[in-house]
């Protein structure tokens, strides 16, 4: 062990030093805010002083579980901001714009989020801006489908034709969104 490198106090300047477990106080920044935690480490202690040291091992030990604690943490934040909107995984990610595999990495604790993407999780865990993050989604799914055109004129397909065309149809919105994305120019089709 490490620590046996040490054989002085540093406060009192005795020898009899002890090993023995250590309790550390650590802090972390989860999604949430700051986490404070109690950790037992390897350690040394003063018998004539009574003062407590961890030694590099206690310290790589400390990093370690520190790393570990701040993953579960902010996957367990991640986990909760999920589940306190009604919204599938699939539906919070296209909404969020979030990558599914950045959030798998995140709430399996392989990775963590830049403090960019916590800062975004914690706002994301208020309804009041997921509201906004909708409204805005709806604007632009709205003004998309404003920027239809209303008359191709000699070919492709618009909305206003399948209606016309089917008028007694129902269109889901997968046709309606196929109709969205039809680039004309990539075709030549004659109008039904
Ligand atoms: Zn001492």
């Amino acid at each position: 062990m490490s620590d046996n490198s040490q054989s002085q106090c540093f406060f009192c300047g005795s020898s009899s030093l002890v090993r023995r477990e250590v309790e550390e106080r650590v802090s972390f920044e989860s999604v949430f805010g700051l986490r404070i935690e109690k950790l037992i480490l390897p350690g040394l202690v003063c018998e004539t002083c009574g003062a407590a040291v961890i030694g590099d091992e206690g310290q790589e030990l400390r990093d370690q579980e520190i790393v570990a604690k701040r993953r579960k943490a902010i996957a367990n934040d991640i986990l909760q901001i999920r589940g306190d909107t009604d919204m599938s995984r699939d539906e919070w990610l296209a909404l969020t714009r979030l990558g599914d595999a950045s959030l798998s990495r995140w709430e399996n604790g392989s990775h963590e989020p830049t403090a960019g993407y916590i800062n975004y999780l914690y706002l994301l865990r208020f309804q009041s801006n997921v509201q906004r993050l909708l409204e805005r989604q709806g604007n632009i799914a709205a003004a998309a489908e404003e920027s239809l055109p209303e008359n191709d004129g000699e070919s492709g397909i618009w909305k206003g034709a399948l209606v016309e065309a089917f008028p007694d149809a129902q269109f889901g919105e997968d046709v309606l969104e196929a109709a969205r994305h039809f680039d004309p120019t990539d075709f030549e089709l004659v109008a039904a």
